[in-house]
């Protein structure tokens, strides 16, 4: 077999057995790799209803097709669990070495079932698999870990690892790998659960390609592709560090917990501001793009924090949530996250979520250990950070995410959850990108702004059409086109800045995947996005299974009721009207129920025949 590894690693930590299992054809026909490994495993070994945080939760790691190859941003690799935060599938996406790390170990993904006695970590070296004593490593940052992983294994060990927030099982709690973190969904919380600390792996690089001639004269016309490209150029310069300029010129900048669109003073968040506090860059493996930007305070409150980082996400929720333009405080605030191992996405979002309950009163410094939660409070924001990463205190609270803590502090706190069947939403304005709003609305995972938003068309991008991003009307099937488009990104699995330097992606991508396995159907665009849809129809199965339906596809009523407010950019009184009418048109072109629940034609057109009996019971629901 090639391009592939042959066989996936499963190991029980409750029973410590460790097995190699082959992997299946029809599997590899059927998802090709990563995401599409990550839904069928979950799909077919978790019965519906588990507790996400007990012992018959499965915590997938999985690498792409092409990781460990010379092609260009495509060693991504993904956590696939179901989420302790939602209740869902969730995957989540991380850069570094170790998605190439683990091809290299000999595995196509990463079974990890039952649960430890006692902290322990995985190291997977010449000798094999074998587990080893965690006790000295918990309660250590994730810094720390793979310092003394390094240590004890050698410099060229590569681990994944989860910080003090995972062991605490802070919902939210990410997967850390060098700096790079599988942030979303509480992964790093399920790794917590199962007392798992990290998983290192030692091993010789190779590749074993299909076709290593015709792949390298690939990966030569995907580097000519990607450097011609404008993204290239401003990706390797300044990493996403424009993101607050360009979102608050656009007026999409969320501020406030989603009240405003546009921040005042962000132009201290400039990339030439980031710039000057530049030290050094880092590149995931192979790719030339090196968008990380290593920044370090040289005064101030936060002097000496250092982050590979942040992006542009981490830095808008450590922002506009709370109205702070100190870009200080991003830096020592996304060092933070990355130690604990939080997702800063949620940590920004559920603490922006506690400040308006501070401004409306609901609740009192007598709530917060005394903390005064004011707009542009940033010492208050960085103390909350280490407050639930810790779990102490009012941190014990937001540590659930803002869904269950609203439900916790009650009196109408519910209101100001921003978030999507329980997942915290990133720094894109839904009323000033609708479609990007309707793709919040029917992820398969909640508020996630990775995998099918409208946000590049509805920024003009005609890809294939640029859309009016005001309009609520004719966009089902431009999302339903971008939803596949990133599912087949993570079968790669292709890094989302990678993909946007020119259009190798859509020129190059499957004819990578066939010239690396040698399986000639990979080449064929429409065969791709049959998989693509496939693994989409399976996640959503997957989540109707656990009771999702058309009632969880929705928004905050904030969205829905409450004209947005800008200071110069358009959209001023913008307000999403047409949800309802959006999903009658986005289900019917899936071949959904009109409840949202995958027909029994579509699931066995997509031959997802066995699935059937699973939505059975809920075909008929009104
Ligand atoms: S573009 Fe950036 S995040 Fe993506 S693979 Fe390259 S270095 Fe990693």
């Amino acid at each position: 077999m090639k391009g592939y590894a042959g066989k996936l690693l499963r190991v029980n930590l409750s029973s410590g057995k460790v097995a190699d299992e082959p992997l299946p054809e029809p599997v590899i026909l059927d998802f090709i790799a990563g995401l599409g490994f990550g839904i069928k495993y979950l799909y077919d070994e978790l019965p519906p209803h588990i507790d996400p945080l007990g012992e018959q939760n499965k915590l997938l790691l999985v690498p792409g097709l092409l990781a460990g190859t010379q092609a260009q941003g495509v060693a991504r690799w993904l956590a696939c669990t179901k989420s302790p935060l939602t209740g869902l599938f969730a995957r989540s996406c991380c850069g570094g070495d170790f998605g190439a790390w683990m091809k290299f170990a000999g595995y196509d993904g990463i079974i990890i079932e039952g649960k430890a006695e006692k902290p322990v970590y995985l190291y997977i070296g010449a000798d094999g698999v074998q587990f080893k004593d965690a006790a000295g490593l918990w309660g250590k940052d994730t810094t720390y870990t793979q310092e003394w992983l390094n240590q004890q294994h050698g410099k060229d060990v590569r681990a994944a690892c989860i910080g003090l927030a995972g062991e605490k099982l802070v919902k939210y709690a990410a997967i850390v790998t060098g700096r790079r973190t599988a942030s979303r969904c509480g992964v790093g919380t399920v790794m917590g659960s199962k007392l798992l600390k990290a998983v290192a792996i030692k091993a010789k690089r190779n590749v074993n390609l299909y076709d290593p001639e015709g792949f390298g004269e690939l990966v030569k016309e995907q580097i000519e592709i990607m450097r011609a490209s404008d993204a290239y150029r401003k990706n390797r310069e300044y990493g996403t560090t424009d993101g607050a300029v360009s979102c608050n010129t656009f007026g999409v900048y969320p501020v406030r917990n989603y009240r405003w669109s546009e921040m005042e003073g962000y132009q201290e968040l400039s990339p030439e501001a980031y710039k000057k506090l530049e030290v050094g860059d880092f590149g995931c493996y192979s790719c030339s793009v090196r968008c990380g930007k290593i920044h370090v305070v040289p005064d101030g409150p936060y002097a000496g924090a250092r982050s590979e980082g942040p992006e542009y996400e981490s830095y808008w929720a450590f922002t506009g949530p709370i109205d702070n333009n100190n870009i200080g405080s991003t830096i020592a605030a996304d060092q933070l996250c990355d130690d604990l191992g939080l997702d800063s996405i949620s940590a920004g979002n559920t603490i922006g979520f506690a400040y308006e309950l501070y401004e409306k009163g609901i609740i009192t410094r007598d709530d917060t250990d005394g903390l005064e939660l004011t707009y542009g409070n940033h010492a208050a924001m960085i103390s909350l950070i280490k407050k639930i990463g810790r779990r102490e205190g009012f941190g014990d609270v937001l540590a659930e995410g803002t869904l269950r803590a609203a439900k916790h502090i009650g009196k109408g706190a519910e209101a100001y959850a921003m978030q999507v069947k329980g997942l915290e939403m990133a720094g894109y304005e839904p009323r000033g990108l609708k479609g990007t709003g309707f793709g919040y609305a029917t992820n398969t995972m909640g508020g996630a702004h990775t995998n099918g938003t409208l946000m590049f068309q509805e920024w003009g991008v005609p890809m294939p059409r640029a859309v009016d991003r005001f309009s609520e009307e004719d966009k089902a099937d431009i999302l339903i086109f971008n939803q596949h488009n990133d599912s087949g990104v993570e079968v790669g699995v292709a890094c989302f800045f990678a993909f946007l330097c020119g259009d190798w992606y859509q020129r190059l991508f499957g004819r990578m995947l066939e010239a690396a396995a040698g399986i000639k159907e990979f080449a064929d665009r429409g065969y791709l996005d049959r998989v693509s849809e496939r693994i989409w129809n399976l996640e959503r199965a997957f989540n109707v299974r656990e009771g999702f339906d058309r009632t969880h596809d929705t928004l905050p009523q904030r969205f829905q009721t409450e004209p947005l407010h800008t200071l110069k950019a358009e959209g001023e009184g913008q307000v999403l009207r047409k949800l309802d009418q959006f999903l009658d048109e986005y289900y019917k072109l899936r071949g959904w129920t009109d409840m949202g629940i995958p027909s029994r034609e579509k699931l066995q057109e997509l031959s997802l025949g066995y699935v059937v009996k699973d939505v059975e019971p809920f075909l008929t629901k009104k």
